[in-house]
């Protein structure tokens, strides 16, 4: 298995415009939905068609039987592949607990199973991620570590991008002391087409904070997301 390790790193410490986030991560695409209510879209019949141009680019009878519904269902299929534009991150990180009853140390929520689709190709790409952070007095509930991760996974993505934006969005919102994201991933525009290698693995990784500053807390991190697996 081939795997290629990406660090995704701020060029340098003082270009960044606040703690921790990359100077390319604007804070309205983390932050906030990234449809506005109000913003014109094409109407559902137009993007019904358009799926029926791509049938009959490809060489379809779009008239078959078989394919008279095709393009509901691509539309309704996108329609829940893409509805991360349509949420708020920042509300999923809202509601929080103040009682961390002392403890010291990171939360690691392990295993996050997510599907997202490349910007480049509009195809599939799928695997885990590992968010760890610190909390300073807020925590939140588990379940919206996950929930975040499907939110920013459910828009076009790079792997990069979607690291980078799920540790931003933590590092904001909980203003924790540190954020560790590590996701490894399967993308099937390298699996199923072009040099068609099943089985390669992307990882990516963010710290920020204490995990960014110290390295024995990075690798306290990566040999519990490893060290139990497999
Ligand atoms: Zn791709």
């Amino acid at each position: 298995m081939d795997a290629t390790i990406k660090s995704i790193r701020p060029s340098k410490p003082s270009d960044r415009p606040s703690e921790g986030r990359p100077a390319e991560l604007d804070p309205a695409e983390f932050l906030a939905a990234a449809v506005r209510a109000d913003q014109p879209r094409p109407a559902r019949a137009e993007a019904e068609a358009a799926v029926k141009t791509l049938l009959a680019y490809i060489g379809e009878n779009t008239g078959r039987e078989g394919l008279l519904d095709t393009p509901r269902r691509v539309v309704e299929a996108f329609d829940e592949l893409y509805q991360g534009y349509h949420q708020c991150p920042a509300e999923v990180l809202d509601r929080t607990f103040g009682e961390t009853a002392g403890y010291d140390d990171f939360v690691l929520v392990r295993d996050i199973e997510f599907t997202s689709q490349c910007e480049h190709h509009m195809m599939p790409f799928y695997g885990k991620a590992h968010i760890a952070y610190t909390p300073v007095e807020r925590v939140v509930g588990l379940s919206k570590l996950a929930r975040l991760t499907d939110i920013f996974a459910r828009r076009l993505q790079t792997q990069e991008h979607l690291t980078a934006q799920i540790a931003a969005a933590i590092d904001e919102i909980l203003k924790p002391r540190g954020v560790a994201v590590l996701i490894e991933a399967e993308h099937t525009c390298m699996s199923v087409r072009g040099v068609a290698k099943h089985g390669a693995s992307t990882f990516t990784s963010r710290f920020t904070g204490m995990f960014r500053d110290n390295p024995a807390e990075q690798a306290r991190f990566l040999s519990l997301v490893r060290g139990l697996q497999r």
